[in-house]
């Protein structure tokens, strides 16, 4: 007799690993379309039976989900083929999900359910489904008439087209300056010996962050950082200018289309904000709060300045990284080429899993290439698992290469659903291989905290509240709180050690922290002047996107717009968040608020970390984000904690 199988749970998704990624990407993708098809059939059947309606309904949502998912392979896989098929996939997915939208059958099968079937089969996820289900169609325009639904059609796919032209350009056009070898003084030794002259005894650095982000921190050479500011700030231009254009004009006439005033107030329907006006006014809250604190420390960093440059009279923002690197480390003690020292990428890696891990109760098991099959070796690949059982995969692609996402985010593959199949996310980042800043420290914990969320949220069974499924704008919380362990001495001292062994000293984190206090006003601006960016450009019509937003920067910022630069083109954001780039500070309000439940002296207590975890994490989009909030804090959310914290 063959054993019984005991463990009913899924397998992880069989990827390829050496062998045809264009066959499998178009299968995986075409098997999930026409699962999802015969689905919806089965819901548009016609059965009153709420319970029976919504099981096919979540299948078909599951197979939606498992087909969006191929647009990772367009931000990651190394051949470009491949990519340039995930897009082309994904654009056929769109199209059917918003075929799907504006099926006015299917919505009338589901909308029938509420008003006229028995719901008392239903619990309160069930109900929870279906009410959101119902809304997501309005808000796709499936109440609306046949000519307003066919030009929401051709709005959706030519928004679809237009966001991947938008992402491409980016992800495509890798920039660079050629400097004499002596310009990189001021520049770690590691750094000057990964990049050695070329044959004609210049050397190259890229835009990509691991050039970027040490020489624009530590080189002297104020000329060379403009410079690479510069082509920093020109990716994608002009080719982004116009393709944003043309998406800003599509989300306007989707939202007017839609009977909404503009594009920030269809948006926020469905965020916790709810309103576009409560942006605005959330910029300028934040704006209004942090001026004061921003001000008093760009005249330090212009006094600072003005050692090197007596008629020095405003700040750059290509001198401010390193202004403030120098302020910290004559003032404040702290030389972060000494921190950096404490971080060797694969120590980091490895303190991040067994902190995350301790904090949250889980496992991580590696999982060697062969048998995870991914697609490049830098790919670091685990299990995860709760408890001895496995409810997990996770896959860590850390460093950059060509045609590669340039910024760190978090991707799902697989939505996790009970029973069925395995959560698995990825994170995509563009880390240095040797010794990382502890910025990239910090950003590594931001991404692993939406990992987490991914994974956790991913136990459940309805596909609509898997993974990180609350309101976009509370996305950032859970992410943003997990940065705090990167700056807690005793989390630090379980991994950052240098090539001798020495422990990072308790006394230089502690410097680090009081450190960072520098530079908060200026980041609270800087950030404000980026969302005010993101929701004027969506909130009317702007004939000179890069005139507008300078203008913005001289509003909410301290240092003045850059001559010749052209941020917006290659502001990613811009198409994956729209108008809600505020998500950042407004999760960050909430992010301070969570994290005041717990002791900041043993930040590894099991009671809080666990009850944040259950409560919060596993929730998904069970919930409410703001009520997550309130069953773990006991009341409901507040600003206390963050106004503190930019007073501190
Ligand atoms: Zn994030």
């Amino acid at each position: 007799m063959p054993p019984v199988d005991t463990d009913p749970r899924p397998v992880p998704l069989l990827l390829p690993g050496a062998g045809d990624w264009l066959a499998w990407v178009a299968q995986r993708c075409h098997d999930q379309l026409e699962e999802a098809q015969q689905q919806v059939g089965l819901v548009k059947a016609g059965s009153s039976d709420a319970p029976v309606v919504l099981v096919a309904w979540n299948k078909a949502e599951t197979a939606i989900a498992n087909a969006e998912s191929v647009a990772l392979w367009a931000e990651v896989h190394p051949d470009a083929a491949v990519r340039d098929l995930a897009d082309e996939l994904s654009q056929q997915v769109q199209k059917y999900v918003t075929e799907l939208g504006l099926d006015r059958d299917l919505y009338a099968v589901l909308d029938r359910l509420v008003t006229s079937a028995d719901l008392s089969g239903l619990d309160a996820d069930g109900r929870r489904v279906l009410e959101h289900t119902l809304r997501d169609f309005r808000r796709a325009g499936v109440d609306r008439d046949d000519a307003t639904r066919d030009r929401l059609r051709e709005l959706s796919e030519r928004s679809v087209k237009l966001s991947q032209d938008f992402g491409r350009n980016i992800r495509d056009d890798v920039r660079s300056i050629r400097v004499a070898p002596e310009r990189l003084e001021g520049l770690p030794e590691d750094y000057r010996a990964a990049h050695a002259p070329d044959e004609d005894g210049l050397v190259t650095i890229t835009t990509d962050y691991p050039d970027l982000v040490p020489f624009i921190t530590f080189a002297v050479d104020a000329e060379a950082r403009h410079e690479l500011a510069l082509a920093q700030n020109n990716v994608a231009w002009p080719a982004n200018d116009q393709v944003l254009q043309d998406l800003l004009a599509v989300r306007r006439e989707t939202a007017s289309l839609l009977g909404h005033d503009s594009w920030p107030d269809y948006d926020t329907e469905v965020k916790m904000i709810g309103t576009g006006q409560a942006v605005a006014d959330f910029i300028d809250r934040v704006g209004e709060a942090a001026k004061e604190r921003a001000a008093e420390e760009v005249g330090v960093l212009l006094e600072r300045k003005r050692v090197d440059d007596p008629s020095a009279d405003t700040v750059a923002t290509y001198d401010s990284r390193y202004y403030s690197e120098l302020v910290r480390r004559e003032q404040y003690d702290v030389d972060g080429q000494v921190v950096r020292t404490y971080f060797p990428f694969e120590q980091v890696r490895q303190g991040l899993l067994d902190v995350t891990g301790r904090l949250f109760g889980l496992e991580w098991t590696p999982v060697p290439r062969e048998d995870a099959g991914t697609w490049h070796d830098e790919v670091a690949s685990y299990d995860v698992g709760l408890d001895g059982t496995r409810i997990g995969r996770i896959h860590l692609d850390l460093h950059p290469r060509e045609g590669k996402f340039k910024h760190a985010a978090q991707f799902d593959m697989v939505k996790g659903i009970a029973g069925q199949q395995l959560p698995e996310g990825v994170l995509v980042c563009n880390f240095n291989r040797g010794l990382m800043e502890h910025d990239e420290v910090v950003t590594l914990f931001h991404e692993f905290g939406h990992l987490v969320h991914h994974v956790l949220a991913g136990q459940g069974e309805w596909a609509r509240f898997s993974g990180v499924a609350t309101e976009w704008d509370f996305v950032e919380a859970p992410s943003q709180m997990l940065e705090e362990w990167a700056w807690d001495a005793d989390v630090l001292a379980t991994f950052a050690r240098d090539e001798a062994g020495e422990t990072i000293p308790a006394e230089l984190v502690a410097a680090m922290r009081r450190a960072e206090q520098f530079g908060k006003g200026l980041y609270a601006v800087q950030q404000m002047s980026y969302a005010a960016r993101s929701y004027w450009f969506h909130a009317g019509p702007h004939d000179d996107l890069t005139a507008y937003g300078d203008e913005l920067q001289r509003r909410y910022s301290v240092f003045p717009p850059l001559e010749g630069a052209h941020m917006h083109c290659a502001f990613g954001h811009l198409d994956g968040y729209s108008s809600g780039y505020y998500t950042y500070m407004w999760s960050l309000v909430i992010a301070k608020d969570l994290f005041s439940a717990f002791d900041r002296d043993d930040l590894f207590a099991a009671d809080v970390a666990l009850a944040y975890r259950d409560k919060v994490l596993a929730m998904g989009g069970r919930k409410d984000a703001a009520d997550l909030v309130a069953d773990f804090l006991g009341r409901p959310y507040s600003f206390d904690s963050w106004a503190a914290w930019l007073a501190e």
